[in-house]
């Protein structure tokens, strides 16, 4: 794509410009976006967003209309897997929404969402304060309360790694966490778990030098186990992971971290990633020939490129895959997108929901708290994190 860009300084401007100029405008990405399909429009699709941010960058002023076209994209990079010039779209849009947040600066209700949820203390009290509304919340809200925490094994093996808390999924669903300690202790590997918020909700609103903090304490926190041999930096959440594998990218101008930040990202590592390199004997009966769907949540398929992973590691643990259409598209839950797009995401999450329950499983599967929490508030059936499969030789279910 041509471009008439003025000089400017800034290193993100040249980044984009670049980015804009591999899109060779075939639109072929526009087959696998979610809000194309449902919208039926060139500027609900990624192609037309591109010559969105094209034009903001060449001057053209933005209205709200512009900025609505850039916040309904759910981020969720299906049209990057699709794209045959690997165009980086996600960082294109990221760099396109800091330019219009600096124009229409955050909405109240952001801000409040992003002074709440990558808080786990935080999070977790105003849970305790709702909690006694269980009832009349709505069922996402009911299922994020309903979280409880299993026992987790002491950490005593010759190999050791840092077990990623994140903020959400802390609260919401602690017996993941419990799950892979205990998982990986039966592979003897001891997992010493790392609270704090990896920044990913901040970087994507828009709110990036907060997130660049967050990221900087995380480092800080996580660096001196890095230099006693931690192994990897696991997450059980594939948005957090991704990030986390990101932070190299987003921290490279700064001269105090960007060395550190790079080898964090190097060690960083879905736990789908460190099972995979395992000895799976121990594993091999879990399945018992349990029919499972598994939702591949975008971060993990088309962020962090790892689709096919856990669904060939539940195979190979005789778990059955139900078939499940249209596996590359998003749930609707994306960050807080369920939050700031509410009947987008409604629509996107009965489809996701309807997809995966229409070959009859017996349990619904994920590997992101999001997408997890998104799926079982529209979904009969049980849903879970895939690794509390793993974690159940004896009663058979999670
Ligand atoms: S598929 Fe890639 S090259 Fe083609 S229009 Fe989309 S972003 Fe541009
Ligand atoms: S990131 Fe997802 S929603 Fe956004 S343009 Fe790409 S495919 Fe569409």
């Amino acid at each position: 794509m041509q471009t008439k860009i003025p000089f400017d300084m800034r290193p993100e401007i040249a980044e984009a410009e670049e980015i804009i100029r591999n899109c060779v405008h075939c639109g072929f990405c526009n087959a696998t976006c979610p809000t194309y399909r449902l919208f039926g429009s060139e500027l609900e699709g990624p192609r037309g967003r591109i010559y969105l941010v094209k034009s903001l960058l060449e001057g053209n002023e933005a209205g709200e209309k512009t900025k609505g076209h850039l916040e309904r994209c759910l981020t969720c990079r299906s049209c990057e897997s699709t794209c045959p010039s690997g165009v980086k779209y996600s960082r294109l849009v990221h760099i396109g929404r800091g330019m219009l947040e600096k124009s229409f600066p955050e909405k109240l209700k952001n801000r409040m969402l992003l002074a709440v949820l990558p808080h786990p203390q935080r999070f977790s009290k105003f849970a305790a304060l709702i909690r006694p509304l269980k009832p009349l919340l709505p069922s996402g809200a009911k299922y994020a309360l309903s979280g409880k925490d299993k026992s987790r094994p002491a950490a005593n093996h010759s190999r050791g790694l840092l077990l990623l808390e994140g903020c959400v999924q802390s609260v919401a669903s602690p017996s993941t966490n419990a799950s892979a300690s205990r998982v990986l202790d039966v592979l003897g590997i001891s997992a010493l778990p790392v609270s704090g918020c990896c920044g990913a909700m901040h970087y994507h609103m828009g709110e990036e030098e907060e997130a660049k903090a967050m990221m900087r304490r995380n480092i800080d926190q996580w660096w001196p186990h890095v230099l006693d041999g931690a192994e990897a930096v696991v997450s059980t959440a594939s948005g957090c992971g991704l990030m986390v594998k990101e932070y190299g990218e987003v921290l490279r101008s700064d001269p105090e971290y960007a060395e550190k930040a790079e080898k964090i990202s190097k060690l960083a590592r879905d736990i789908g990633e460190v099972l995979d390199g395992e000895d799976f004997r121990a594993f091999g009966d879990r399945g018992k020939e349990r029919k499972v769907a598994f939702h591949c949540p975008c971060t993990l398929q088309h962020g962090q490129k790892l689709g096919g992973l856990v669904e060939r590691l539940l195979s190979s643990c005789g778990f059955r895959l139900a078939r499940v259409e249209n596996p590359h598209l998003c749930c609707g839950a994306a960050g807080t997108y369920s939050l700031t797009q509410r009947e987008i995401s409604e629509r996107l999450a009965t489809d996701k929901v309807e997809s995966l329950e229409a070959d009859s499983p017996e349990i619904i599967v994920t590997s992101n708290i999001g997408c997890q929490i998104q799926i079982a508030a529209h979904s009969k059936i049980e849903v879970a994190h895939w690794i509390e499969l793993l974690d159940q030789p004896k009663k058979g279910k999670p």
